[in-house]
């Protein structure tokens, strides 16, 4: 049977005598592929090492609600930078909660609201399906979704718990129901009303654990494992076998978070005597002229992908560096989200005599928390780093940055990080050329002269032909 448990959190404290076994005994199952879903900021890190030692542990970075007793959107200061990393493939589980519970803080509608608005925002700007929570706030739920969407990477309801109506609305914006052990509860007869009715290309399965065991499991710690009941619960009902319901529910999941090992997409693509390297759709901004919102084509190659490459399937496709001019790292997204790709690929492409030029948004620093410099010496010749204006105020405007990994800085912060990284790129001895797209409301005559006083080019981008390489 294959399997992949959608939302789980192995990073709780309660799987910290036996990770490994529980994850071994969900392989054993048909369980190899997991979702650990984000709660906390500290949840976000700890699940993060995880995916680095579990091939096939995936993460979702984001924040609970329970975590909003208050007006708090210093708990979201860490996410942009956790939304950067590797084998992130959704942002959650965020939403709304309004149970009381009698040992918790009780909750805050409004906070809750404001840090699920500033966790939409997000997911808008880094492209990543969501991973929604909802508990007695539905309405609030869905109409604070529409306000922010649309979501075309749309996303999943997990646990979901509502009736048949709530079922449509879901649908109708393209997200996914995640179906866990309350299916198999006595009392859950609305829930499995519900579940008849949702066409099978919108299931996902999840356990949620160490919470939520089913019901012969109730009282103990759930597991990865358990997900096998849910299955076979939910195929009961649909009156089709276990092993239809796991293929089918699986290639939902790999359609929703993009995990198909054999989707490919479009890596590399050359254009005159230059081979492009697409590394991710992901981007921490949001700028306003950027041609992604309207079209991923360039020339005949659509950059939009399904999964993001490994180094070593780059590696190969850029075959003979020498055969191009230069190896151009950019794409539909910010490349240096993905720094230890990157590296990897353009230290194979410099061993074999390539040239390497990285076009950037210049915030890696202000990402990652630290300078990445010196990690990039003798493995990158040329920066191209789009600032696009002088002045900060229209930066803020323009490029619309989603922040830091320390504190959501305002564009004005970041527009001061990027002229940072050019000055000691520039220091380092790269050669770096400051760009701009010139658009007729922006006063672009400002730039050369500051990109010179940097010691950096300068080169204008039009845009009508954004997206295209340059001449
Ligand atoms: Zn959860």
């Amino acid at each position: 049977m294959d399997l992949i448990d959608t939302h789980v959190h192995l990073e709780d404290e309660a799987f910290d005598p036996d990770r490994v076994a529980v994850i071994e005994q969900a392989g054993a199952v048909g369980v190899k592929t997991m979702i650990n879903a984000g709660s906390t900021p500290t949840a976000n890190c700890a699940a993060q090492l995880l995916t680095k030692e579990f091939p096939g542990l995936f993460a979702a970075a984001g924040v609970h609600p329970h975590e909003f007793p208050d007006l708090g959107v210093e708990k979201l200061a860490d996410l942009p930078g956790q939304l950067c990393q590797e084998k992130v493939v959704a942002l959650g589980e965020i939403g709304l909660d309004y149970h009381v519970f009698p040992d918790y803080p009780p909750p805050h509608p409004e906070a809750q609201q404001a840090a699920y608005r500033s966790q939409l925002r997000l997911a808008r700007i880094f492209e990543l399906p969501l991973i929604i929570h909802v508990r007695e706030a539905q309405a609030d739920a869905l109409r604070l979704l529409r306000e922010q969407g649309p979501f075309p990477n749309a996303g999943v309801f997990h646990c979901y718990a509502g009736g048949t109506e709530f079922l449509a609305e879901c649908l109708e914006l393209g997200f996914y129901i995640g179906v866990g052990g309350p299916v198999t509860y006595p009392k859950a007869d609305a829930l499995r009303a519900a579940l008849r009715q949702a066409p099978a290309d919108r299931l996902l399965l999840e356990t949620d654990a160490p919470y939520l065991p089913p019901q012969t499991r109730r009282g103990k710690r759930n597991e990865p494992a358990a997900i096998r009941e849910v299955a076979e619960a939910v195929a009961a009902l649909r009156g089709m076998s276990p092993d239809t319901l796991a293929a089918q529910t699986s290639e939902n999941a790999r359609r929703l978070f993009k995990l198909n090992p054999f989707d490919s997409g479009c890596f590399t693509y050359a254009i005159k005597d230059r081979l492009y390297v697409n590394l991710t759709n992901r981007c921490s901004s949001d700028c306003t002229f950027c041609p992604r919102r309207v079209s991923r084509r360039v020339q005949e190659f659509d950059l939009t992908l399904q999964r993001e490459p490994l180094a070593r399937e780059l590696i190969t496709a850029i075959g003979d560096p020498k055969a191009f001019r230069e190896i151009v790292f950019c794409g539909f997204g910010e490349p240096l989200l993905r720094l230890p790709t990157l590296l990897d690929v353009a230290r194979a492409v410099k061993a074999r005599g390539g040239r390497v030029r990285v076009d950037t948004n210049g915030q890696a620093a202000l990402i990652h928390g630290r300078d990445i410099l010196p990690d990039c010496e003798g493995l990158v010749d040329e920066w191209s780093v789009s600032l696009n204006t002088a002045d900060p105020e229209q930066y803020q405007r323009i490029v619309r940055p989603a922040g830091g990994a320390s504190a959501p800085q305002a564009g004005r912060e970041v527009h001061a990080g990027v002229i940072t990284f050019i000055q000691q790129a520039v220091q380092r001895g790269f050669r770096v050329t400051v760009t701009a797209v010139e658009l007729p409301e922006i006063d672009a005559r400002a730039l050369p002269q500051r990109a010179a006083q940097l010691g950096a080019h300068y080169r204008g981008r039009v845009p009508q032909r954004l997206g295209e390489p340059e001449d």
